[in-house]
Parts: C-alpha cells; sequence; structure tokens
C-alpha cells in the first residue's frame, strides 16, 4: 500500500511540478509600481523618516481595510508592542494569547515587562476556542472593579489577543462576547490576515487595536514593515506619537514628553507597500484560485484534511496548511523529509509557545488541541506565481 507520505507528495508534485527551482513556501511578487515608486524615493532623496509614500500608504490602507486610522511602522512586531502599550498593558499584567502562533505574538507581551498566557486553539478555525476559554477563565478569574484578576497568580488579566492563524479569521463575535463578560481589551493580531475578513468586516477592524505585518513572507511586502489599525482617532494620535520619538511638533526644538519608539516606517518601504496594496485584489484571487485547487486536490486523500475558511468568513489564503488526521501524525515526519527531497518545500506548525524556554513557565491553560494540531499540520507552497500553473 502507497504510504501517505508518497500519496501527499504525488498530490503536491502533479500540481506544482514540473519546474527548476525549489517550490519556495511563499515568495513575494513585485509586478506593479514597486520599482518607479522605490526609484522615486532614491531620485529624491526621500528614503527614510519623511517623505509622501508612508503618508499615502496609510490613507490607501485605511481605505482598503475600511479601518479609520492605519499607522505604519517597521514591522508587525512593533505595531504588535505599541498596541499593547496602548491597551493599558502594565507590568506583571497578564495577556492571553494563543499557544499555536509565531512567536512575535509572546515576544511584543514581554516587552511590555507582561506575562503571556496560553490558550488553546481549535481545529476549525485554528484560531481560540472561544467555548473553552469561558470555561476557563470563570473557573480561574475574579472580576474585581471591573477588571479581571487570575485568582491563581493574583496578576490582572488586561488583554486577550486572537491571532488570524494563516489569514483564517477567529470567531470574533463569540470573541467579543467572552472579553466584554471579563472586561478584557480586544488587541487583533492581525499579522497574517490583510484580506481576510470576518463577517464583512475586515480583521483588525473590531479589536481596539490591531497589528499588521508586511514582512516579506506575508501576502503583500514592505520589506520589513506592519501597521496598527484603529477606529479610536485619539488612540491613533497617540500611536504615530509613541511610534515617531513622542516629538512634540516644533521648527527646530527637540522635544519629547515621554518615551518613544523609532518604529515608524521608513518612505523607501512604503514606497514598495503602496505598489504592492494595488495589486492586492488580483494577489488575493490568485491565492483563492491555488486554494481551491489545493481543496479539490486533497478532498480524496483519507487522513488529511485541507484547512479552508471558516464559515461567514472570506479568508487570504496567505499561508496553505493541511491536518493530518491523529492516525497519521507519527507521519509528519517523513512527509516533511519526503516533500522537503522533492523540492517541495513544506513546514510544519510553529512550536507552541510554552514549549520555548523562555516561555515555560507561563500560566498556560489545557493545551490538548493546540498540541494536536501542532503534531499534524503541515504549511505547503502558497506564493502567487504558483496560480499561474493553474
Ligand atoms: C509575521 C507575524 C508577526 C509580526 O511579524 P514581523 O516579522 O515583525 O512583521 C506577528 N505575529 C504573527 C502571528 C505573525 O505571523
Amino acid at each position: 500500500m502507497e504510504s501517505l507520505a508518497s500519496i501527499i507528495c504525488r498530490v503536491l508534485k502533479r500540481m506544482l511540478l514540473p519546474t527548476e527551482d525549489l517550490v519556495l513556501l511563499h515568495s513575494p511578487t513585485f509586478n506593479g509600481n514597486e520599482w518607479n515608486y522605490v526609484k522615486e524615493c532614491i531620485d529624491t532623496g526621500w528614503v527614510s523618516s519623511a517623505g509622501k509614500y508612508v503618508d499615502l500608504f496609510e490613507k490607501k490602507l485605511e481605505e482598503y481595510t475600511g479601518v479609520k486610522r492605519a499607522i505604519a511602522t517597521c514591522n508587525g512586531t512593533a505595531a504588535l508592542h505599541i498596541c499593547l502599550i496602548m491597551a493599558g498593558v502594565n507590568r506583571n499584567d497578564e495577556v492571553l494569547i494563543p499557544a499555536l502562533s509565531f512567536v512575535a505574538s509572546a515576544n511584543a507581551v514581554k516587552y511590555c515587562d507582561a506575562i503571556p498566557h496560553f490558550i488553546d486553539s481549535e481545529e476549525a478555525t485554528l484560531g481560540l476556542d472561544l467555548e473553552k476559554l469561558d470555561v476557563y477563565l470563570n473557573d480561574i478569574t475574579e472580576i474585581i472593579n471591573e477588571e479581571c484578576f487570575n485568582k491563581q497568580t493574583r496578576r490582572r488579566i488586561k488583554v486577550v489577543m486572537p491571532m488570524h492563524t494563516f489569514g483564517h479569521p477567529v470567531r470574533m463575535d463569540e470573541l467579543l462576547k467572552v472579553a466584554k463578560k471579563y472586561h478584557l481589551v480586544v488587541v487583533e493580531d492581525a499579522a497574517e490576515s490583510i484580506g481576510s475578513y470576518y463577517k464583512g468586516t475586515h480583521t483588525g477592524g473590531l479589536g481596539l487595536l490591531s497589528a499588521l505585518s508586511f514582512n516579506g513572507n506575508k501576502t503583500i511586502t514592505t520589506g520589513g514593515g506592519g501597521a496598527i489599525l484603529t477606529n479610536d482617532e485619539s488612540l491613533a494620535d497617540l500611536a504615530k506619537h509613541i511610534t515617531t520619538t513622542a516629538k512634540l511638533p516644533h521648527k527646530w526644538e527637540y522635544n519629547h514628553d515621554r518615551v518613544g519608539y523609532n518604529y515608524r516606517m521608513p518612505n523607501i518601504n512604503a514606497a514598495l507597500g503602496c505598489a504592492q496594496l494595488e495589486q492586492l485584489p488580483e494577489f488575493l484571487e490568485k491565492k483563492r484560485v491555488l486554494a481551491n485547487r489545493y481543496a479539490e486536490a486533497f478532498s480524496n486523500v483519507d487522513g488529511v484534511r485541507f484547512i479552508s475558511e471558516p464559515i461567514n468568513c472570506k479568508s487570504n489564503y496567505w499561508l496553505n496548511a493541511i491536518l493530518l488526521d491523529e492516525r497519521y501524525v507519527s507521519e509528519l515526519e517523513k512527509i516533511l523529509s519526503m516533500t522537503n527531497g522533492s523540492k517541495i518545500m513544506t513546514r510544519p506548525a510553529w512550536t507552541l509557545l510554552n514549549r520555548l524556554t523562555m516561555y515555560s513557565s507561563c500560566p498556560a491553560m489545557d493545551l490538548s488541541i493546540a498540541s494536536k494540531i501542532g503534531s499534524g499540520l503541515i504549511n505547503i507552497p502558497s506564493s502567487i506565481t504558483l496560480a499561474k500553473n493553474i
């Protein structure tokens, strides 16, 4: 009988080969005005902390996402850090985050001297399991003066930070309900989900604040970059202030009214971003074509589920993923080795954050589903260019 590894390898090869080179997991596409805009920055000398493209990129992001304000930053992690500061996270507060996430989610919490508290995920969306979270919080917290306290650690729980895994939106209605019930501020880690919608609202538009990433491997890229989104005008002004060294406007004086950060996005990166945003609708269409093709190709493979967008949602399909049935998780290594050996790049899920040394003593709930997803998930090639063969 053919092994699952060889079946998966065959399905992927049929879809993605022949090719001379390694099929990457996610490579960027530059088909538009990138060169023109970046060249203009260089020709005029406006490459750094001033120039028209940052403002333009922010405006275009606002128009695209429908969120009132966007503040461009030097990367997504910096955006998350500022979101948490503005959400009121203080030293020794706890922040609820999925254990199944990229390390930046936990690092941003640590930068605030706060403590990540790891929450389980669900198989359907790969995001937070809200019913399980409700039961858990009901058990371990008490509300004092409209603030949520962890009875076990006696620390305040200030924020819940859902992450829209690979672009698949978390069930935000349920999340907002839990947040309200326990007096938690919602910060969305929307780093992976530009172009994803929950019931018609762009991801990042429902939390008080949210963060996007434009790293080189994301759906659109600025080289390195990120953005803070918020519908709150005064928070937006504050975000702009904090990310630009908290300098007070003046013709020549250097006055700063708090410890600020140099987290601003350089103009040259924003120029790239403007060109990428123009192509986003086309990128999303192609990603959908690729995802549909994967869904079909894996529909008859026993023991494998292709991760499709949750109901009432539109996913950007940033990174496509398959999930092995529990019966086959022992095959994971073999599948990774066989596909990567056939010039098709595949990757396992992130190591659960609570298993990383620096976060191993942080509070965590039962993480059995995150653990199960973590041991059976495989990301498969998702570059926009792959849709051209189809
Ligand atoms: C990419 C990413 C970030 C931020 O990434 P940067 O590389 O700092 O732009 C944060 N959280 C998640 C879940 C991500 O995937």
